[in-house]
Parts: C-alpha cells; structure tokens; sequence
C-alpha cells in the first residue's frame, strides 16, 4: 500500500513565531498516525520544527554538490544531517524563475537520495503545453530526466508531485478527472521504467488545493495526496486538508 503523504510548502514565507505556532498546532492534531504529514518551511525556520513525532520536515531546495566552495548552497548531505528527511526538487518556481533544467533537477534527485533523503520531484506543464495538447509528453519527459540517474530500488525512495503550473498559486485547480489521467499516466511511465516500482511511489497532486476542493482529488484512485502552497499558511486550513486525507484512505 503507498503511503498518503500532505506536504505543505511554506515558499519564502514563515517568521519564526510562524513555525512556532505552526508547530503548535501541528503537535496537538489527532491524524498523524493515518497519514505522513510533511513540512517544508524556509531553510532559516527549518530548526524551529524539527523533532516532532507528528510530522516530517524537509527543505525547499538542495545544491547539485555534498560539499565545497559554493557559498550560499546547502547540499543535500547537510540537509540530511539537520535532521530533515525530505527535500522539493524541481519545483516549477525554481525552473521558470531561476532556469533550474532537467538535468540540474536530476542531479539534484540522485544527490538527495543518496544523502537518505526523500526527494519530492515536482512536475509539470504550463498552460501553453495544455492547451497544445501534449502536456502528458512534457510530463513524462520531465520524470524520466528526472530519475534517469536513479536504479529500480533507488526510486522507491522518491514522491513524485505532479504540479500543473496553471493551477499553482492561481486559484485555478485541476478537476479530479484532469489530474488523474496524468496521475495514471506518470504511474505507468514509472511502472514501464522501473520493472513495476511505479505502483510503490505515492504521487501527490499541487496546484490550489484547499479543503474544498481535497476530497474530490484526494479521491482519486492515482493520488496518494497533496502538496500544498498556500492554503499551508493557514495551520487550521492545513490540519482540514489533512483531516480530509486521513478520512479518504
Ligand atoms: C506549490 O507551491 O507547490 C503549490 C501547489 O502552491 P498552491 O497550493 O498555492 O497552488
């Protein structure tokens, strides 16, 4: 059975108080033993959540190097070594405002998981590429580069996040049967690349998900839970998402 994973990814937001009443919050929900529960603040509020029995912390972000003269770079290994046992690559805000390529994306993937860290590759097209049709090519292409390093045992290890751009900080969702066709389709690329592995990897929605719209997606056969931006602000908007995955498996 895979595991349902809802991930909120914080982006450049979160004060220290923030995390600290986040936590909070987080510490006293009652779901946590019914699904993974995942954290992704700023690197600087990182400390301020970890070493909760209720939920996991990860970074936003890795360098494509363990260690050395690269100011200003936090590698995988360092992240590990906090404490964190998740990091987001390939984040669409990455590639579209920073030129973060596949190749960079796939680097970074194998790096983190040889540092023992699950990596959360994000994936997916822009509204050009939906709207020509073949945002299911430019899916598969951005998974395969981006585990194109990785052996069959090595990708278990892996979450896959299908993010359509659109549908990220815009309000705009995808509908449940949009998104699970390319959930389906992600997973038998997986599943043909990797000897059957795909149908082990949890793959997560992102792009607008709120409570009201959670249970439809979450519903669907192929997603395995949510990455969630800014409805993860919110810590009583969360814990509903949350709430909503437990009771949906
Ligand atoms: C995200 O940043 O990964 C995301 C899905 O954002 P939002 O939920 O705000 O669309």
């Amino acid at each position: 059975m895979r595991n349902l994973v809802i991930a909120g990814n914080w982006k450049m937001n979160g004060s220290q108080t923030f995390a600290q009443e986040m936590r909070e919050a987080l510490d006293n929900a009652d779901f946590s033993e019914r699904i993974t529960t995942v954290v992704f603040p700023p690197f600087l509020a990182i400390h301020a959540m970890l070493g909760s029995g209720k939920f996991a912390v990860g970074a936003q972000n890795c360098y494509t190097e363990q260690s050395g003269a690269y100011t200003g770079e936090v590698s995988p290994e360092l992240i590990a070594d906090a404490g964190c046992q998740y990091v987001l690559v390939g984040h669409s805000e990455r590639r579209t405002l920073l030129g973060e390529t596949d190749q960079v994306v796939g680097k970074k993937v194998k790096l983190a998981v040889f540092a023992g860290l699950t990596p959360v590759l994000c994936v997916g097209e822009t509204l050009d590429e939906r709207e020509s049709g073949n945002f299911k090519d430019v899916v598969e292409q951005q998974v395969v580069a981006g585990l194109k390093e990785l052996n069959g045992d090595e990708v278990k290890q892996v979450v896959v996040a299908y993010e359509p751009v659109w549908a990220i900080g815009t309000g705009k969702t995808a509908s449940a049967d949009q998104a699970q066709e390319v959930h389906a389709h992600i997973r038998s690329v997986l599943n043909s690349a990797f000897d059957g592995a795909g149908d082990a990897i949890s793959i997560l929605y992102g792009g607008s998900v709120k409570s009201e719209n959670a249970a439809e997606l979450l519903g669907c056969a192929d997603i395995d839970g949510g990455l969630i931006g800014g409805a993860s602000l919110n810590s009583k908007e969360f814990i509903t998402i949350c709430r909503i995955a437990a009771d949906s498996h």
